[in-house]
């Protein structure tokens, strides 16, 4: 299989032509390495406000090389040190960026789901926002689902919740994880009782809906 799609991972790979690689902005030379796909963005982690000029600047020019479909990640996160009036100004940046270049925005959120849903319904964007390695409950799957947010699933989901995500509002995602792709898309299509197949068919028409589509 060819057509696995992995919107989201820091590893090299596996299938460089329906993978989407997170780009770090520092690693920008590794793209050349023969990746098709990536994504970029000022992750909440590593925001400082001495640098937040300059990065938010590199980041523009970055998403102009052709390999960048997605901004991201970008996210809000109440465990890290990072000021919060940064987080946000950052986020918001990237928000109304992503807008503008109609490219969807892939989030990290850490216990901060309420201002993101907030932010969401606030700037109201046409284009989609994806929540990367998603685990919380069914509860949180569908106020997410109900605001219209996708949800992307990684190595460590929450089974429960699997089923109230609708297939055509999920990703799956290897994110930091060295577990191939493929097991996590036969794990979550056990959780639902379907083929891994038929996961794939309907995750590839997702990325070509929200990523592929330019
Ligand atoms: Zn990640």
């Amino acid at each position: 299989m060819t057509s696995i799609i992995d919107i989201h991972t820091h590893v090299k790979p596996h299938y460089p032509d329906t993978a989407i690689w997170n780009c770090m902005p520092d690693k920008l030379s590794q793209l050349d390495s023969g990746v098709r796909y990536a994504s970029i963005g000022l992750h909440p982690w590593f925001l400082s406000q001495s640098s937040f000029m300059e990065d938010k600047a590199s980041l523009v020019e970055a998403l102009a090389r052709k390999e960048f479909i997605a901004i991201g990640e970008a996210g809000l996160d109440k465990l890290c040190d990072t000021d919060w009036d940064l987080q946000v100004d950052a986020f918001l940046f990237q928000a109304e960026l992503s807008a503008r270049l109609d490219m969807p925005l892939i989030i990290h959120c850490v216990k901060a789901h309420n201002e993101i849903m907030q932010l969401k319904r606030r700037l109201n964007p046409a284009n989609s926002w994806i929540i990367h390695g998603f685990r919380g409950k069914s509860q949180l799957a569908n106020q997410y689902i109900q605001a219209g947010f996708y949800l992307s699933i990684g190595e460590q989901f929450n089974a429960a919740s699997i089923p109230s995500i609708p297939l055509h509002h999920m990703f799956l995602e290897t994110d930091e994880s060295l577990l191939p792709i493929e097991k996590i898309y036969e794990q979550v299509a056990n959780v639902l009782s379907i083929t891994a197949d038929a996961l794939m068919a309907n995750m590839r028409q997702n990325a070509d809906k929200v990523f592929f589509n330019h």
